[in-house]
């Protein structure tokens, strides 16, 4: 059976933990798009580790872990980011790429630099991973499939002059940069192909045959429902497919085999988008500094970037609709521990846009006027951290849970109460 653990709103959901937990009973992690713009924190008996592009199954041994065919795949920073994790004493993890993953290029990051620093102020806050120009050459058909790297010199050779002849124009009119050099790339690739060599395999197969078997697979996303490119908030969104559907193009897996969408929210919103982006629940001033000092493991700052982290009370609409679009079937709640020292808590239940109140998240060109609506609890004034029984819970915090799954439409099944593998409890 295949379940699928994806984000519901902005990503930081807290899916790298969930996922860690529950990959203990799984024989395969799929990462299925995205790139090493990720970062998936993990805390467990190996100490702490972001994971940028390997799947979060590397910590345990009877696992394979795959990047699938839908990834951006940095080969630079695969290998840093496996030998990272083998030096701070992790076994060795079993992990393939698949033989269809397209490669990310040095130009793809160069381009992503260039185009951010030529928008300025109205740049979209990319990390400059490369991950919005190798998407776009992916769909232009103008990328490199790791099977690529493994075809004769002429041919490989034709596909670099082809793709120069666009790059080039960029470069040389747009930037005003120095062309690239064939060759250079030429040998990039080769260099490429010496490293994959060891991981490459037919994950589409493999992955087929494990479903077959009736072997457990997660699919690991990235990021959440509202950065997915025609789902999200167009044009403060990612450049692939966030969504569970979309898992089963990403990962190679049967679309009717994904049986469990676990869905990942936190008990609060957070977004690393820049401050253009909207962001109708957030919190600002001391207020918002308190629950940003507070947040996550050690205060909401990117795990890839450090960036601050926007934060807001939970907003119930952009949730309800992330998890309807991710086709939820359970819900797991996040860093319900960090609110222990608020006397009242918000919750965002719907958006005034134009004197109209909706609990239905709007199209992008709307989300600017929407303002929140509030609905206010009582909060539970204690430290809840570490509690692993749903019942020992105080009351006020599981009305909390209640409340919101109330507003979300989708059953919260999973309340984590701390950022440690342990630090959790099963409510149904
Ligand atoms: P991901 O990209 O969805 O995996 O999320 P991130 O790793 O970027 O952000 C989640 C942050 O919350 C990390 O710092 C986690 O260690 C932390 N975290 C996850 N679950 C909990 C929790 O239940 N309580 C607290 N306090 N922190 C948590």
């Amino acid at each position: 059976m295949v379940k699928a653990i994806v984000g519901a709103c902005w990503g930081d959901e807290g899916k790298g933990k969930i996922t860690d937990v529950l990959a203990e009973d799984s024989d395969i992690v799929v990462r299925f798009q995205g790139g090493s713009n990720a970062g998936h924190t993990i805390i467990n008996e190996y100490g702490k580790f972001a994971l940028h592009q390997l799947p979060s199954g590397v910590f345990r041994q009877n696992i394979t872990n795959i990047i699938g065919n839908g990834v951006a795949l940095s080969v630079e920073n695969f290998l840093k980011e496996v030998q990272s994790v083998v030096e701070r004493g992790v076994p060795t993890p079993k992990l393939l790429v698949s033989d269809r993953c397209q490669v990310v290029m040095p130009y793809h990051k160069e381009l992503d630099g260039m185009e951010e620093a030529r928008l300025a102020a109205k740049s979209f806050g990319s990390t400059k991973s490369g991950i919005a120009p190798f998407y776009s050459d992916k769909y232009a058909k103008i990328g490199f499939q790791v099977s690529d790297l493994f075809d004769d010199k002429d041919s490989i050779m034709e596909r670099i002059d082809h793709v120069l002849g666009l790059k080039n124009v960029l470069y040389t009119e747009l930037y005003h940069q120095k062309p690239l050099d064939r060759e250079e790339i030429y040998e990039k690739l080769m260099e490429y192909k010496e490293a994959l060599a060891p991981y490459v395999a037919d994950t589409t197969t493999l992955l087929h045959n494990a479903v077959k078997e009736g072997k457990t697979v997660l699919l690991e996303g990235q990021l959440g429902s509202l950065k997915d490119p025609d789902l999200g908030i167009f044009p403060m969104t990612t450049s692939s497919h966030t969504l569970a559907g979309f898992g089963c193009v990403g990962a190679a897996a049967p679309p009717t085999a994904i049986e469990d969408v676990i869905c990942v929210t936190k008990a609060y919103s957070s977004s690393v988008g820049s401050n253009t982006e909207p962001f109708v629940s957030e919190l600002l001033g001391a207020e918002g500094d308190e629950l940003r000092r507070r947040g996550g493991d050690k205060g909401e700052f990117g795990a890839t970037t450090g960036r601050p982290r926007r934060v807001g009370w939970f907003d119930a609409v952009a949730t309800k609709y992330g998890c309807m679009v991710q086709g939820a079937t359970q819900v797991a709640l996040t860093c319900l521990d960090v609110l222990g020292y608020l006397d009242e808590i918000k919750v965002c239940t719907g958006y005034d846009i134009g004197g109209k109140i909706t609990t239905d998240f709007p199209v992008p060109a709307l989300l600017d006027q929407a303002k929140p609506v509030y609905e206010t609890l009582p909060g539970w004034k204690c430290d809840i951290r570490g509690i692993t029984e749903y019942g020992k819970l105080p009351q006020a915090a599981r009305d909390y849970v209640d409340f919101i799954e109330k507003h979300i439409e989708a059953p919260i099944t999973i309340v984590s109460t701390g950022p440690k593998r342990h630090e959790i409890c099963y409510r149904k």
